[in-house]
Parts: structure tokens; C-alpha cells; sequence
């Protein structure tokens, strides 16, 4: 690779080794980018994905199974106000009904391509995938239309043009060991969330990039304060974050107590988080049926593996459990999307599925078991289609605009600044979101102590990075996107003094009718915090279905 400076006010291909051009990029590799990706080349464009990972294994789907929310007709409005009513006042009836025709429209699109969804009663059960073959019916489709997919050339900054829009984006092509750049008349950001590198399942792919490249552009963000999204995993090895297996467990201390935590016949939702405070906390399947036990470890086989390879038999032994950060992938929190196509707040910018805001689907709450795989579905058709009307419109003046790239942080030196060490940076992140006395409890001390923290954090990676290699270049980067998402996490949970869903506040501890409102967000060293209305809309939450 050439030792060049990464300067600004170059131009953007100038140190490249791969020079693209085409009408939308797509950022990303899961589900929400590979169905950008669909939906923009049969809309007419012409398609580039660019993948951090291998498109087809890489990210949170691919990793496991996924519920899906698909939901028959006649049974939408039940469901529209269960999920509006989860959302705790900030989801959005339209976008919820949306989702839902958009999904079932969408899953027999998988049967037609291939995907084998088991039968009931002779008719396909389309409520959930596997994740991998999910993901490898659709890259085939991809590659018959004829997309152009980057595998292992995860994109580091966003090119805009005079006006600011956004125009393509450059990378590093990881095998090649080369930087790419890629000019686009628009761009779907589609890189999934940010958990903070916290070996949860299949997410150490999802680091925030997409949040950085989207407001190092000039784009906003949304809800980042209902991040502090955690999921259990057997401690003996904190990465099989699958909680199903779990509704059969029986939970116990160091010294065998029951932990209780049941009310109203279910246990609380913080009731393993205000255990593991106290101390260890053990689980026992021991409810699960034969029957129960044959289809969790066929359907969640990987969170057995640890327990098996350790020799516990986890229906009969004790195991310890653990709780680990998901942060904003099962949490809300994203780009700002302003409108029906998922637009981000900047003219030529995209996002769709975790990258992207769930605010309108899941409220304040977590979309996981279900809506958010249908949210991939849906924001990605959207955001695709969307991108290919504004890249055909531009067309003819698309390919030869001058263009400025926007990475600000951590991809450049800063003269007479001293190396970041980047593994430092992101063990300081870390220490800050990881506890669950400062993430997944919050309180206005907590918070403004680990953000003078963060800030400080920022302040190094304003620094000069590592640009050695370009497995240095990526690190370095990614330490930046991982301090910036846990500053606009932490300043957007500062501001909202109320416990609503995903922001737990201790010292606020109900939630607050006049705090109903989105919370948007930006900056980089300034960081602003803006208030935006809940669309008027028809109020459910006193609706009769329970
Ligand atoms: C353990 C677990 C179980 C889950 N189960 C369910 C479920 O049952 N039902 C449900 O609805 N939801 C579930 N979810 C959530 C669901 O998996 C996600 O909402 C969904 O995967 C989001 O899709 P996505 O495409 O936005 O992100 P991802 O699937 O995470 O894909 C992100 C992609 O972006 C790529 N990428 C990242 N950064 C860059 C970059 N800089 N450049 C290029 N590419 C980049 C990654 O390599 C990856 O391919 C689960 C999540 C987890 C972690």
C-alpha cells in the first residue's frame, strides 16, 4: 500500500488502487444492506456493496436464527397496538403498519429465490430464518442482478460534493491490502449498530461506523439514548448471546438461593442486572421439557456449545451467567431518518436496518425477537429504492463531480500530535459502557463522570493514529467511531431525566409524560442534544389488548 497521507483537500481517488463508480454504494453486509441492494438494482441502478465482512456470514443476522415480525392481515391490529404500546409513547402507528405490509409483502420473495422455510399444514412458516442461509440466498440473487460486491473492504469516510451532498465513500480492501474509493449519486448506510466490541454474538462487525461517517457528513441522529440494550449468556463464555433458552431457567445464587425476581407472574425485566450487581448469578434450564429441550438446542444450538465443550449438562448442573452489552443492535438508537424513504438528514444519504433509527418501530424499547429483522427488511427496500430515484435523477452529473472526503477523526495525522494507542481508546470505551451500574443503570453523576472521561478519550483520538497498515488504519478508526457512539449515547441519556424503556435512570426513576418526545443528536467535539416532536397520532396506549 502507498504510504500517502490521508490529507483533506485532495482528491479522493488520488492514493486509491480501486477507483469505482456506480449510481447508489450500499455501506454494509447484512440483511438491511443486501436488500438496499436488491431494491436499488430493480429499481434500475446500477449497485455496489461494499462489506466490512463477507456478505453472507458477517453481522448480527447471519450469525444465528431470527424471528421475523410477519404478521397476517387480519391480525395487524392487534399486533400494531401491542408493539405501539411497547414502545413506551414513541413509536408511530403509520411506520409500524408500514413495516408490517412491507415485510409480508417482502418473505415470499425468499421462497422465490430459493430459501426453504419449513411447511406447517402444507403452507411455508415464514416467522423466522436461518440466519446463514438466509444471507446466502440473497447474495446469489445480488450477484445475478448483477451488483458488484466488495467482500472484506469495510469503508472508512463518506465523499460529498461542493454542495455537500453525499457522493460516495472510500475504504480499505483489507486481502488486497489497498484503499478503494467509490463514487455513487447516492449512498445507503447499512453498516448495523454499536456494541462496543463486546464479543456479543456476530456483532463485532457493528462498531457505530455508520453514526461517525453519517455526522462527520453533516447528518443527525436519533434516540441514541435507548442503547443500554444487554442479553444474557452463560459466563463460561460471554459470547452466545441468545436468550430463548432462558424462559426455561431457574436462577440461583452463590449459594444456591432462588433469586426470585418474579411479579405478576413474569420475572422483572432488570431483575438478572440488579442480581449481578450483588453478586454471582447461576442458571439452571431446568423447566424445559424433553420436548422444550429438543427444539431450543436444534434452534439455539450455539448457546449450548460452551456448556458442552465445559462438560456441563445444563438442564441437571448450575452454570454462571453473565449479561453483555448489545448496546444499540437490539437497542434504537441511529442515523435520523426525515422521511418515508429513509433519508438521512443530509441530501444523498441513506440508512437502513441497525445503523438506521428503530424509533418509529420500537419506541423507546427493543426490537429484537422479531421487529427489528422485519425493520432490516422494510428500511432497506426503503432506503434502497430511495437512493436509486436520487442517483438516476443526477445521473449524467453524478460521475464527474469534485469531491471532498469527510473523515475527520482518527484516519489522519494532526501535526505535532503524538500516536494514539488504539486498543487503549477502545478498553477506555469499554470501561465506561460495559458496567451495569453505569450503562445499564444510569444515573446524571454516572453519566457526566464517564463523559468528562469519553471526552478525554476524544481528545486522543484527535490525535494522530497509526496508519502503518491497514489493519491499523481500521483500528484507529474504529476506536473513534467507539468513543463518539458512547459520547452521543451518554449525553443523550444525560439530557432525558426520566426512566423510559432502554434509559434507565435511577435518580429518575418514572417516566415522564412530558418527555415524550425524540431526542436528535450530533456534533463531534461539541456535541448538541435537540428536542423533536412525536408526530401527532392517535394515542393506543390505553387501548384494551393486552
Ligand atoms: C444474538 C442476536 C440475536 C438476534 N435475534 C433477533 C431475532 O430473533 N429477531 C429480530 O428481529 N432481531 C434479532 N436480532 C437483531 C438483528 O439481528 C438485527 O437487527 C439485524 O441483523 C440488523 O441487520 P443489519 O443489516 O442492519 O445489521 P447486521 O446484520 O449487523 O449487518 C451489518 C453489516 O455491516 C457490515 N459493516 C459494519 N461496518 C462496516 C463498514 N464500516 N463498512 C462496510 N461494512 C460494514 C458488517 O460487516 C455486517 O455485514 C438479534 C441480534 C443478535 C445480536
Amino acid at each position: 500500500m502507498a504510504a500517502t497521507t490521508w490529507d483533506m483537500g485532495f482528491a479522493p481517488e488520488d492514493d486509491c488502487d480501486l477507483t469505482l463508480s456506480t449510481d447508489v454504494l450500499v455501506i454494509g453486509g447484512g440483511p438491511a444492506a443486501a436488500w438496499a441492494a436488491w431494491s436499488a438494482a430493480t429499481s434500475g441502478a446500477k449497485v455496489v456493496v461494499v462489506d466490512k465482512g463477507y456478505l453472507g456470514s458477517s453481522g448480527a443476522a447471519a450469525a444465528s436464527g431470527n424471528g421475523v415480525l410477519t404478521v397476517p392481515p387480519a391480525e395487524r391490529p392487534e399486533v400494531l397496538i401491542q408493539r405501539y404500546r411497547q414502545g413506551n409513547g414513541l413509536g408511530n402507528p403509520r411506520w409500524i403498519e408500514r413495516v408490517l405490509e412491507c415485510t409480508w409483502q417482502s418473505m415470499p420473495l425468499l421462497d422465490e429465490w430459493g430459501y426453504k422455510f419449513p411447511r406447517e399444514n402444507g403452507e411455508p412458516a415464514r416467522k423466522s430464518f436461518y440466519g446463514p442461509e438466509y444471507m446466502r440466498v440473497i447474495r446469489r440473487r445480488l450477484l445475478a442482478l448483477g451488483v458488484r460486491i466488495l467482500d472484506q473492504s469495510p469503508a472508512l469516510e463518506l465523499l460529498v460534493d461542493r454542495d455537500g451532498v453525499v457522493a460516495g465513500a472510500r475504504g480499505l480492501q483489507r486481502q488486497e491490502n489497498r484503499r478503494y474509493s467509490v463514487r455513487a449519486g447516492a449512498v445507503v448506510l447499512a453498516t448495523g449498530g454499536c456494541s462496543f466490541l463486546s464479543n456479543a454474538l456476530g456483532c463485532n462487525v457493528n462498531t457505530g461506523d455508520a453514526s461517525l461517517m453519517a455526522v462527520e457528513a453533516g447528518a443527525e441522529l436519533s434516540s441514541m439514548e435507548f442503547s443500554a440494550q444487554y442479553a444474557i449468556s452463560s459466563a463460561v463464555n460471554a459470547t452466545a448471546t441468545r436468550g430463548v433458552p432462558y424462559a426455561w431457567a431457574t436462577y440461583t445464587d452463590a449459594d444456591g438461593n432462588d433469586l426470585g425476581g418474579i411479579e405478576g407472574g413474569r420475572r422483572r425485566d432488570d431483575f438478572l442486572a440488579t442480581a449481578l450487581l450483588k453478586g454471582p448469578v447461576f442458571a439452571r434450564l431446568d423447566k424445559a421439557t424433553p420436548d422444550i429441550r429438543a427444539v431450543i438446542e436444534k434452534s439455539h444450538f450455539i448457546a449450548f456449545l460452551p456448556l458442552r465443550k465445559a462438560g456441563i449438562d445444563p438442564y441437571t448442573q448450575r452454570f454462571p451467567v453473565t449479561l453483555v452489552l448489545e448496546g444499540t443492535v437490539r437497542g434504537v438508537g441511529g442515523v435520523r431518518l426525515t422521511s418515508d424513504d429513509c433519508a438521512a438528514s443530509v441530501p444523498g444519504l441513506y440508512a437502513a436496518g441497525d445503523a438506521a433509527t428503530r424509533e418509529f418501530l420500537a419506541g423507546a424499547a427493543s426490537g429484537g425477537g422479531g421487529p427489528n429483522a422485519a425493520w432490516a427488511i422494510s428500511s432497506g427496500r426503503w432506503a434502497g429504492a430511495g437512493a436509486a430515484r436520487f442517483a438516476l435523477a443526477l445521473r449524467s452529473d453524478a460521475s464527474d463531480r469534485p469531491l471532498r472526503a469527510t473523515g475527520q477523526v482518527g484516519l489522519r495525522p494532526a501535526e505535532g500530535k503524538q500516536k494514539f494507542d488504539s486498543d487503549a481508546i477502545i478498553k477506555g470505551v469499554q470501561d465506561e459502557l460495559f458496567p451495569l451500574d453505569k450503562n445499564y443503570f444510569r444515573t446524571g453523576v454516572g453519566l457526566i463522570t464517564s463523559l468528562q472521561k469519553l471526552d478525554s478519550l476524544w481528545r486522543e483520538v484527535r490525535c494522530t493514529p497509526r496508519v502503518d497498515d491497514p489493519r491499523s488504519i481500521e483500528r484507529s478508526r474504529t476506536a473513534a467511531a467507539l468513543v463518539a457512539a458512547g459520547r452521543w449515547t451518554y449525553r443523550a441519556g444525560l439530557e432525558r431525566r426520566e426512566t423510559r424503556s432502554l434509559n434507565r435512570r435511577t435518580d429518575f426513576p418514572h417516566t415522564d409524560p412530558a418527555q415524550r418526545h425524540y431526542q436528535v443528536t450530533g456534533g463531534l467535539d461539541e456535541i448538541w442534544i435537540r428536542r423533536e416532536p412525536v408526530e401527532n397520532i392517535p394515542d393506543y396506549s390505553h387501548s384494551a389488548v393486552a
